[in-house]
């Protein structure tokens, strides 16, 4: 029976996934304030980007696990992207995919905080909280464990460190809001490369406490640029680039990608391994204001720093790459466009998330563990099985 649950293909995905939405598609526009220029409904590539061809990995081992979490990245934001590109994707070269459920411990349509706790410390929790179950309880995370277990961590976003998705690997709060709070956590994260936005969290406080100087006092190389980021070779390294998120990917050219590959880098001299979690953060933002075009924008700069982390887990052969979503946003439905003139037309049902169960994609040793259908909180009990971090 369990063999029929099974999904090999990204072709088979599609299919179902089409049909999933025929089924479910409810034409309910929600109210959405912060996009005043009226939906971006429309998208056109002239020139797509080169995509790599990877060979599989042979042998059995982990020793690295890589997790890409594209915030909102459902079916229909990457079909819409592989067409815009004109019919590639990086992703393309990810031979075992699954299907995770993400619904919140007391809600159906779930948030980040929630999403995110469940995939990074294996229990559902309720709406907006953060790496606590729901009693409050604070959780390990997977880099906590990673970290007791001796190996090296990485957490490399587009969004504000304090943001629910990093925050659910470093922190413990019942509200994603409080973010100066959020931040504080992050001295005792323990994790070796952070790199984000979100600064004022940690220098323009309530409590006039400058947290940059103190993590540059616990042994962190605390930066506020890319320029002096892109110069460390060794130790720990705490960067916030910007007060606020980063740019657009239409504007901050390929730093997330540089970064990501730095944090592999530094991170990959331990012996022992590393844990990463490297997040495509605005793609959710693009699907709550309704505009394609940056939200395209966003899946390319993924899906190029997907490309350079396959290639490199290609060459170690020790390293499991995971990509997913933490929910799907938008409730967008790919309707028309041309793969030739890389075009798309899409259309929006929510301002908020949708409850559609979301792709996941891995590559490398292990990868067909996370084959079939499953809840989002056995991302991490496989990934912690992987590791042997129990
Ligand atoms: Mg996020
Ligand atoms: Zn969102």
């Amino acid at each position: 029976m369990k063999k029929l649950y099974h999904i090999n293909s990204y072709k088979t995905i599609k299919v179902i996934l089409l049909t999933v939405l025929l089924l479910s598609f409810h034409d309910i526009r929600a109210q959405n304030e912060e996009n005043k220029d009226g939906d971006k409904l429309y998208f056109t590539m002239e020139k797509p980007y080169q995509t790599v061809n990877v060979g599989q990995v042979k042998g059995k081992k982990v020793k690295n696990v890589i997790l890409m979490i594209g915030d909102g990245m459902g079916l229909n934001q990457i079909s819409m992207a592989w067409v815009a590109n004109h019919g590639k994707l990086n992703l393309d070269n990810f031979k075992q995919t699954g299907l995770s459920r993400t619904y919140a411990a007391n809600k159906l349509i779930t948030d980040s905080g929630a999403a995110g706790t469940a995939m990074a410390t294996g229990q559902k929790t309720n709406y907006h909280a953060i790496g606590v179950d729901i009693n409050g309880n604070p959780l390990p995370s997977l880099t906590d464990l990673a970290h007791e277990k001796g190996l090296s961590t990485a957490i490399v976003v587009t969004c504000g460190l304090t943001d629910a998705t990093p925050a659910t690997f470093c922190a413990n709060n019942t509200d994603r809001d409080l973010e100066e709070e959020i931040a504080a956590d992050f001295l005792d994260c323990n994790v070796d490369f952070l790199f984000g936005g979100g600064r004022n969290k940690f220098t323009q406080r309530k409590d006039g406490r400058n947290l940059m100087e103190e993590m540059q006092q616990r042994g962190y190389k605390s930066v506020k640029t890319w320029d002096e980021t892109r110069t460390i070779s060794s130790g720990k390294v705490f960067a916030v680039v910007e007060d606020g998120q980063l740019a657009k990917a239409s504007e901050r050219g390929d730093i997330w990608q540089q970064a990501s590959m730095q944090a592999i880098d530094l991170i990959s001299k331990n012996n022992k391994g590393f844990f990463a979690m490297l997040e495509g953060s605005r793609i959710d933002d693009y699907g709550h204001w309704h505009n394609i075009p940056d939200l395209m924008g966003e899946i390319f700069d993924f899906d190029k720093t997907i490309g350079k982390v396959i290639q490199w887990a290609e060459k170690d052969g020790q390293t499991l790459v995971i990509v997913l979503a933490d929910h799907e946003t938008g409730g967008l439905t790919f309707l028309d466009g041309d793969i030739q003139k890389g075009q798309v037309e899409g259309h929006y049902s929510t301002g908020g998330h949708s409850g559609i169960i979301i792709p996941v994609f891995a590559y490398g040793p292990q990868s067909e563990q996370f084959v079939g259908v499953y809840e989002n909180t056995e991302v991490f009990s496989k990934i912690a099985d992987i590791l042997k971090l129990n």
